[in-house]
């Protein structure tokens, strides 16, 4: 399976870097162009790659489209692991190329006694002796180079030089995805940024694994890694990510997916923004917010959400999703106090044409504290693609009753809490879920003071309405957001 995956994988990378520049110029070879005699055309460049896969030298070719060679990370790159090369004529990469030497670290390239002595001495005593002349120099000069910008650990690797200088990951991006298929980089410039990143610091733990702070070429990003045995799980995520025209600003910005495998296990990785304030739970434990600040949170998540539910008609569309995991430990919160949707490894899509959903249904997955009634009670028509926008919704009216506990109106302010913390153990299980949601229709408490504040007045009339029993009378997440868009913002802050 993982071996079926992994050559799934780069045999996408490849037919994406082929097909996308099949048009007229250049004739190179393409090793998994079946269909067109083994060949491709672009306007860019041909290209061949070698990279060291389980200690074997694993050579690939294929074509580079102009806008992948203009981002320059194709070609001419040669670090640890992999060496690319770039030309120009008709086949000319119709060639094996080696990596260089000392780049091979893989059995063959085993040195014999007398070399390795001398590889290991050689290298010893010239540090040694540069060492001893750093510290002579920094003693007679009074360490003035101290104060001068120190060599940064963090510092970009070799191949954020091959980035165009200036250019940011979300410039990168933007160029990629607007003359590419619409759906995110292609796959071998996922993995040569995910194969250059210093993992930092852990920043979060959820259902798989751990989400940690990284830096490439300078830049914060944040990478989740799964273990080989959620390998479907990243697999998933990776997919739905990538969906066309699925980039939006209240939608965690991805960047790459890599599955490396290092001869012992599987390391997958989801690469993505990274958002420093954490999670939308995260900051509600710590902050509160005005009237201002609650409008632009909820604002910006039901911008999201009705974007991820909406589907897009044409070539370029897309297709409706479902989040099926929404609460505020799966919502981030952006530097400007705006929210990004995220975790989408239980989400499924809509295919509107053959009215169906793409993968098979397991009704029960998600947070059992935000599930909807109809999911608790086992009633929810799966067929319907309505029922899990549906029940998104509802959960969505949770997440705004945890930010509006925390909106000060005239210096009142409730702590942090979540949805029935009141009513529920801490970690209810379904049949405690459902006594009291379906059986005692019990919903979390507007209180009376969200009356003296439009905002809130507006914000508790919206939750009610997500949180009917009956699905089809919920609002819809378009709906929301008009509502809030209305808000005067004015009027609230007076309040
Ligand atoms: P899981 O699927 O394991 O639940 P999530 O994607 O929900 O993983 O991430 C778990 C936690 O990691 C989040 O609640 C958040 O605190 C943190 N986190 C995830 N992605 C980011 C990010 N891009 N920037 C900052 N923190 C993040
Ligand atoms: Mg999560």
């Amino acid at each position: 399976m993982r071996r079926a995956l992994r050559s799934g994988l780069s045999a996408a990378a490849l037919l994406l870097a082929a097909c996308a520049s099949f048009s007229t110029g250049l004739t190179c070879v393409c090793q998994l162009c079946e269909k067109t005699n083994f060949t491709c055309k672009t306007e860019g460049a041909c290209w061949t790659s070698v990279m060291l896969t389980n200690g074997r030298q694993e050579v690939i070719k294929a074509c580079v489209s102009l806008p992948q060679l203009k981002a320059q990370i194709f070609c001419h790159s040669s670090k640890n692991i992999a060496r690319t090369e770039c030309c120009y004529t008709d086949f000319c990469n119709n060639v094996t190329i080696h990596l260089l030497p000392g780049q091979d670290t893989s059995d063959q390239a085993k040195l014999g006694p007398v070399e390795l002595t001398v590889m290991i001495t050689v290298p010893v005593c010239v540090l040694s002796v540069a060492l001893m002349l750093t510290v002579y120099t920094c003693q007679s000069h009074h360490c003035r180079f101290r104060k001068k910008r120190r060599p940064n650990i963090e510092e970009p690797l070799s191949e954020c030089n091959l980035v165009n200088p200036g250019k940011k990951l979300k410039d990168l991006i933007f160029d990629m995805t607007t003359s590419g298929s619409g759906s995110g980089l292609p796959l071998l410039v996922q993995r040569t940024i995910a194969r250059t990143i210093v993992l930092q610091e852990i920043v979060g733990k959820g259902r798989f694994g751990e989400v940690w702070r990284g830096k490439w070429c300078g830049e914060d990003v944040a990478v989740k890694i799964f273990s080989s045995r959620d390998e479907r799980s990243w697999f998933r995520e990776a997919e739905i990510y990538q969906t066309i025209m699925l980039r939006h600003e209240n939608i965690l910005g991805f960047i790459a997916a890599d599955n490396k495998d290092n001869g012992t296990w599987t390391q997958l990785w989801l690469v993505s923004e990274y958002y420093e304030q954490g999670s939308l739970f995260d900051y509600l434990n710590s902050n509160t917010v005005t009237a201002d600040g609650m409008i632009k949170l909820t604002f910006s998540i039901a911008s999201g959400l009705a974007h991820l539910h909406m589907e897009i008609v044409g070539t370029q569309g897309k297709p409706a999703i479902s989040h099926r995991d929404l609460k505020s430990k799966n919502i981030l919160v952006k530097k400007n106090e705006t929210c990004a949707i995220a975790d989408l490894g239980l989400a499924v899509k809509h295919d509107s044409v053959l009215n169906t959903i793409d993968i098979p249904q397991n009704p029960r997955v998600g947070t059992k504290r935000y599930m909807a009634p109809e999911i608790l009670d086992d009633t929810m028509n799966m067929n319907i693609f309505e029922s899990f926008k549906r029940a998104d919704i509802y959960s969505l009216g949770l997440v705004y009753w945890e930010i509006s506990r925390r909106c000060s109106v005239g210096g009142i302010v409730e702590e942090y809490q979540l949805p029935y913390y009141d009513v529920v153990p801490s970690d209810p299980s379904i049949e405690d879920m459902r006594k009291v949601v379906c059986e005692q229709k019990l919903r979390p408490n507007i209180p009376n003071q969200w009356q003296s504040c439009e905002a809130l007045r507006v914000m508790g009339r919206i939750m009610r309405e997500c949180w009917y029993t009956n699905g089809a009378a919920r609002l819809t997440a378009l709906r929301i957001k008009k509502t809030i868009s209305q808000l005067c913002i004015r009027e609230d802050s007076k309040a």
